[in-house]
């Protein structure tokens, strides 16, 4: 068995600020050492559950989070900061299953450091009528490799976001977001003892199927300025909807996805620092 692991930060059990996620923060050494033990617990679940190979994307920040020689399992480690296909880099129709670890909730919703890719950039995001944060996004590259993504760990909002997308696809909650900068987490060690049962379980009983979106699938993308959503119809088959929205669709969802990574990075140049 062949198991993908996207693993990014703000979901972790223990973090609750950016301080503890972003290279340079105080407690950044914590955040790591926290992302560390959850990604661990997942890959001990996996190899009990029978993963010969698997591969850990790190899907935070500058994307080089962890200490390689660490990782569980022999995992093969992606890292690095510029990776086209970003948050789901490495994918591809070999892996039998795919885990998204230490995901936080969608832009507009009030889970703890939510966000939807880029918080200065991008309000809201619906694919095909219905809100996403970036589990359904990500969703999309699944589809294309048919992969199935079985496990979500995060707070109470991520399992219930990535749902719709995901189908079959099981939540372990690791914390309870109280706003977007406070949160009840579970003892460290409790998160990973679930997160590491959680795994065995849902790869031992597989019961996700590769997501299987409506196509063509349709993305609306609210911007935080117009600038940023007239910027964004320079791409090739993006309209603009309403002054901070686009609309734009596509048959094949890997085009679709790296349209919305490319406004992605597009809009990056309009954020204001002040
Ligand atoms: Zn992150």
């Amino acid at each position: 068995m062949k198991v993908y692991i996207s693993v990014d930060a703000e979901g972790v059990a223990g973090i609750s600020d950016w301080e503890q996620c972003i290279a340079g923060g105080d407690d950044y050494p914590l955040g790591r050492d926290l992302m560390l033990g959850e990604v661990n617990a997942a890959i001990d679940g996996a190899v009990e559950a029978g993963a010969e190979q698997i591969l850990v994307n790190d899907s935070h920040s500058l994307m080089r989070n962890l200490p390689p020689g660490e990782l569980g399992g022999h995992a093969s480690y992606l890292s690095g900061r510029f990776k086209p296909l970003y948050m789901m880099e490495g994918l591809d129709a070999s892996y039998d299953v795919a885990l998204f670890l230490g995901y936080h909730a969608a832009m507009p919703t009030p889970g703890v450091l939510s966000h939807t890719y880029n918080p200065r950039a991008i309000a809201n995001v619906v694919l095909n009528g219905t809100v996403t944060g970036e589990a359904g996004i990500n969703a999309l590259v699944a589809q294309h490799h048919g992969v199935p993504v079985a496990v979500i760990t995060g707070d109470q909002y991520v399992g219930p976001e990535a749902a719709p997308f995901c189908p079959g696809i099981d939540a372990i909650e690791v914390k309870k977001s109280v706003s977007r900068y406070a949160a009840e987490h579970l003892h460290p060690h409790i998160a990973q003892q679930r997160i590491r049962e959680g795994v065995f379980r849902a790869l031992s009983e597989p019961g996700a199927g590769p997501p299987v979106l409506h196509l063509p699938a349709t993305l609306e993308v609210q911007l935080v300025s117009p600038d940023m959503a007239e910027q964004a119809t320079w791409l090739r088959g993006v309209e603009r909807v309403t002054s901070t929205t686009v609309r734009f669709e596509d048959d094949d969802p890997l085009r679709l996805y790296r349209t919305f990574m490319t406004l992605v990075f597009l809009t990056r140049s309009l954020v204001e620092t002040r």
